[in-house]
């Protein structure tokens, strides 16, 4: 049910873009016609890269064609003279050869000197919806590129599937169909006898700066060279989702801590524990770089584990675990788990404290197995959509409430948390 639903979501998409574009979406021309991001190499599946010379597979496309979570790939040109500001509207050709447009909403200039072009597809939902609840920005399509120079890290959603544009080397890119549906996530729960969490801060300033350190595992910069690249802009990618559910947090990025360890043989706890463990190596020297560049959080990247993190977490235990080729949102899952966010909460299912900490399985999106927001998990649902915003009864998609008041409501408990977690350091 839930892949004829987003057949009919991607229809109503290309609808909408056949009407409301009217010149020929492919040429490259001035502002106000699309440009192609990319042109498609003559390698364009899995296949073909495989029985590429291994002098032609660099080792980015070789790890990339590795990663059990790429379902499709293709080798792709960038045309990097496109992530330009007066270029509004991207369009983007999928593997099967649709093409979809997409139209800038956001663009930036960073203070390292990376650009960010940020768009979605042409639509009318905010017409259709004209409620001032209704979300910014389309939780289901969206396009995010970060141009670093001699290459870009591109992120698009289309109906909710993921898809990513990563280095590839020699001045090529990989188009990947991401395989959403792969990890499951067991938070930690600490079971010491540790005093209650104290009670959310009402006295609170208008936003919150989380600052975060990513530290690395051997295995992770194995995987990826650009690991703190990679993290970085996933990071910087989730926070329009933050920004699109109404949470007061921006996320910068403290530093950066390649860490002499090696995952080998462990489970993702003890890779965890491993890390936080102030008391030896690694934790303690991951401990002196926290405390140096004042990170309230740490995001350890990870090549071979699973992610996971420590619920509702302390100073001592704020730590989040990712896989080096999670997804912007699986990342920001973890984090949501420090900061106190959980799974989906069910009719039927025992009450938690605070009772609206979860995330939501918006059923309103058809079929029986609905989307879930960013707390939920893909087994929830049997391979739905992950619709990239958190909890919130306040706000609405396509009409419908994003979360309920009783369990549903992520949104306000990082507004509740953040105080308290942007004061670790
Ligand atoms: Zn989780």
């Amino acid at each position: 049910m839930i892949r004829s639903n987003k057949k009919n979501l991607t229809t109503v998409i290309l609808l909408s873009i056949f009407f409301l574009l009217p010149s020929k979406l492919s040429a490259a021309s001035p502002t106000g016609s699309s440009i192609a991001l990319y042109e498609f190499e003559p390698a364009v599946s899995r296949n073909a890269i495989e029985q590429l010379p291994s002098t032609e597979k660099s080792p980015e496309l070789t790890a990339l064609l590795a990663e059990p979570t790429t379902k499709e790939i293709s080798l792709v040109r960038v045309n990097l003279d496109a992530v330009k500001e007066n270029n509004k509207i991207l369009s983007i050709t999928l593997p099967d050869r649709q093409e979809v447009p997409f139209v800038q909403d956001y663009f930036e200039i960073t203070a390292e000197g990376t650009t960010v072009w940020a768009g979605a597809p042409p639509s009318d939902r905010r017409q259709r919806f004209p409620s001032p609840s209704e979300v910014k920005r389309d939780p289901l399509n969206m396009l995010f590129i970060q141009h670093y120079g001699d290459h870009v890290r591109g992120e698009i959603r289309l109906a909710g599937q993921a898809y990513r544009l990563e280095p590839a080397g020699a001045g090529l890119h990989a188009l990947l169909k991401v395989d959403q549906g792969q990890t499951t996530c067991e938070p930690v729960t600490e079971s010491d006898n540790l005093p209650a969490t104290p009670a959310p801060t009402t006295n609170r300033a208008a936003r919150s700066t989380i600052t975060y350190l990513i530290v690395s595992t051997d295995e992770a910069r194995k995987k990826n060279s650009l690991i703190e690249e990679r993290i970085e802009n996933s990071m910087k990618f989730a926070q329009r989702f933050l920004d699109n559910s109404d949470i007061d947090i921006t996320f910068e990025k403290a530093g950066y801590y390649a860490a002499t360890y090696s995952e080998n043989g462990k489970t993702s706890n003890t890779v965890l524990r491993d890390l936080r463990d102030t008391s030896a190596e690694p934790g303690k020297s991951v401990l002196a770089e926290r405390e140096r560049v004042r990170a309230d959080i740490v995001i350890v990247a990870a090549g071979l584990v699973d992610g996971t993190s420590y619920r509702d977490a302390r100073k001592e235990t704020a730590f989040a675990l990712v896989k080096t080729n999670s997804v912007a949102e699986e990342i920001i899952h973890q984090v949501g788990h420090v900061l106190g966010a959980d799974h989906i909460w069910k009719e039927g299912d025992p009450e938690f404290e605070p009772p609206y900490k979860f995330g939501y399985l918006m059923n309103f999106m058809g079929g029986t197995k609905g989307s879930n927001t960013l707390m939920g998990q893909y087994e929830n649902c049997g391979g739905c959509g992950m619709a990239s915003i958190f909890s919130n009864p306040r706000e609405t998609y396509v009409g419908h409430p994003t979360g309920t008041v009783e369990h549903n409501d992520v949104a306000r408990r990082f507004n509740e948390r953040r105080t308290e977690v942007e004061n670790f350091y």
